[in-house]
Parts: structure tokens; C-alpha cells; sequence
């Protein structure tokens, strides 16, 4: 098959291990940059350009779409949706992804473990909002935030109040979040691709640190999950409309609960963690589903 993967960066772990992974397997696989594509939306035959020239007909895109570009990456990938190109993850379904509000809005209607969450607009109610999600210790967090920057946690209610009221006075969109302290600093992430887990590995973060993102510092290995942990991935995944994603999920005393899903889900933590060909299984993915005019929206909202 002709694949290719759009990727900011030719050289990231992952999108190496992508390209390398779907020639082991006889597939041609280019790596274009999502900002270098451009577009004549209006024309009745819809293509994506790309230094100067019309790019292929695909038979697969794998979208890796950093948070920084959502916007013109998921415009990117709807063009290719609208040329019946199979796109591994769909445009809409890496929109609902980068809203931890929305996402957890959708989640919620499907009944999926989540941490007790609100969310408002205006600061003349802070207090309920605090007492309603149970009081201090609890997470303050950016809704649009990535690795861990933008997540706070406040130990007493008046602290909370503050950051609430710091937040909102920049404008910023904020969730407020019971804080799982049982989770002990750790989450797993679970890596779905299509309707199955494939790997997993539990994070823990660094010593005085809440936040277990690898980038802050967290430590990953390999984890073994109970069954309700990988259906909770798995509902969440299809909750989402993502076939590969990897599904954050913290250990509460009320059951696994869902923190977010991400639509670009790094493979090199995964990978070192759990020694899987994570790269592997997403070819075989492509292999099975990969046909023109696949892709429909999932979901609502
Ligand atoms: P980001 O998108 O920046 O990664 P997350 O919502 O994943 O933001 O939060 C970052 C980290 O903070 C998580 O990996 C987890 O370790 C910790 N964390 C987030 N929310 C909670 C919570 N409600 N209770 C306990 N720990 C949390
Ligand atoms: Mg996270």
C-alpha cells in the first residue's frame, strides 16, 4: 500500500518508528509535513498540494497531529477524508480529543469511569463548584493543556479558590477535578489501536511530583490491567472515535476513571516500556481496514 504519515518532524521517535515499521511490511511510506500541505477547497476534485505538486492518492493517512497545530492539521486530514483517503484517526474525532471538556462530556454519556469534574465560566460561584467536585485536595486544569503543563493541584479550598480566580482572570478555560490521591502519583496508559489495547505501562511520577508525565519526569514500565481497566480503554476509545489512541486512566477507589485520551499517543515510552512492535500492529491495523470511503463520523458532538 501507499501510506502516509503527516508529521511535523521526520526525526521523532515515533513517526521514524512508523515509517520504518510499514516498510518492514512492503508498504511505500512517506512522511509529509501538515503545514507544507495546502489546499483548493472549492474544487469539485478535492486534492492536497505539496511543494508544488498534487500528492498521490494514498490508500492510508496516519495523521500525528501535535496540539500546536490542531486547527490547520485536522483542516489537513478532513481534505484527505474528502478524497476518501482512509484516515487512521478522523479529523473530527481528533477535534473532540484536544477538549478535555468535550471529551469528558462525551465519555460521560457512555458511561465511562471519569474523576469527578466541573466546569464554569464565571468566578462568582467558585466556592459551590469547589464543594460540588468534594472539597480540597483537588486538580485545576487548563483545557487545552499537554504534558502535565497547565495541571495544578491545590491542597486546601482557598488555595483552589485562588487558582481558580487567577485562571479565569487570564480567560482561560479551566475543569476542576477531584483529586485521585489513591492513584499515588501513578497512571497507566493504555495504547488502543482499532478495538484492542495492545500495550500498556504504568507511570509514576517523579519523587514530590503529582504528575507522572514522562516529560515531568514520570517513570513508565510494564503493566498488567485488570479486565474492567482494558474495557474502560476500550469503550473510551470508541467513545472518542479514535482507532489509535492511547487512554489515560487513573486508579481510583471508585474503579479505574478515564483522565483523557490522546489522539497522537507517543510510541517510544510504550515501546521501551513494554518491548512491543507497537509500529507493527499499527500496519496491521491499516492492512485490515485500509478501503477507499471507510472513514464515517462516529459519534456525535
Ligand atoms: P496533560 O494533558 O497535560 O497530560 P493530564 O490531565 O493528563 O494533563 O494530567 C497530567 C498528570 O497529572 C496525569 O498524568 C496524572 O498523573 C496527574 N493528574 C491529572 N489529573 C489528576 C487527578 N484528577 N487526580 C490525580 N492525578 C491527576
Ligand atoms: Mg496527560
Amino acid at each position: 500500500m501507499r501510506i502516509a504519515i503527516l508529521s511535523r518532524n521526520e526525526n521523532l521517535y515515533s513517526t521514524r518508528r512508523l515509517k520504518e515499521a510499514g516498510e518492514a511490511r512492503g508498504h511505500q511510506v512517506d512522511i509529509i509535513d501538515t503545514l507544507h500541505c495546502y489546499m483548493d477547497i472549492t474544487s469539485s476534485n478535492p486534492t492536497v498540494r505539496y511543494h508544488g505538486e498534487v500528492l498521490p492518492r494514498y490508500d492510508a493517512v496516519i495523521p500525528r497531529i501535535g496540539a500546536s497545530i490542531t486547527f490547520y492539521g485536522t483542516a489537513v486530514v478532513r481534505q484527505f477524508e474528502m478524497m476518501g483517503t482512509f484516515c487512521v484517526n478522523e479529523s473530527v474525532a481528533i477535534s473532540r480529543s484536544r477538549d478535555k471538556l468535550r471529551s469528558l462530556q462525551l465519555l460521560s454519556r457512555k458511561g465511562i469511569g471519569l474523576p469527578r469534574t466541573g466546569f464554569a465560566s464565571k468566578p462568582d460561584k467558585i466556592q459551590d463548584l469547589i464543594k460540588n467536585v468534594g472539597g480540597a485536595p483537588l486538580v485545576i486544569k487548563l483545557l487545552e493543556g499537554t504534558q502535565g503543563i497547565g495541571v495544578v493541584l491545590a491542597e486546601t479550598n482557598k488555595a483552589a479558590e485562588s487558582v481558580i480566580e487567577a485562571f479565569m482572570g487570564l480567560k482561560a478555560n479551566i475543569l476542576v477535578q477531584e483529586f485521585i490521591k489513591e492513584a499515588g502519583g501513578a497512571d497507566i496508559r493504555c495504547f488502543v489501536v482499532g478495538d484492542k489495547v495492545v500495550a500498556a505501562m504504568k507511570r509514576q511520577a517523579a519523587e514530590g511530583e503529582f504528575r507522572s508525565n514522562l516529560h515531568r519526569g514520570g517513570a513508565a514500565q510494564l503493566v498488567r490491567l485488570s479486565k474492567e481497566e482494558r474495557a474502560t480503554a476500550v469503550n473510551a476509545a470508541k467513545a472518542m472515535g479514535l482507532n489509535l489512541c492511547g487512554v489515560d486512566i487513573l486508579q481510583s477507589n471508585h474503579g479505574p476513571v478515564v483522565m483523557e485520551v490522546n489522539s497522537s499517543p507517543g510510541l517510544e515510552g510504550i515501546e521501551i516500556a513494554t518491548k512491543k512492535d507497537v509500529a507493527d500492529l499499527v500496519f496491521q491495523f491499516i492492512e485490515k481496514n485500509a478501503k477507499p470511503n471507510a472513514n464515517r463520523t462516529r459519534g456525535k458532538g
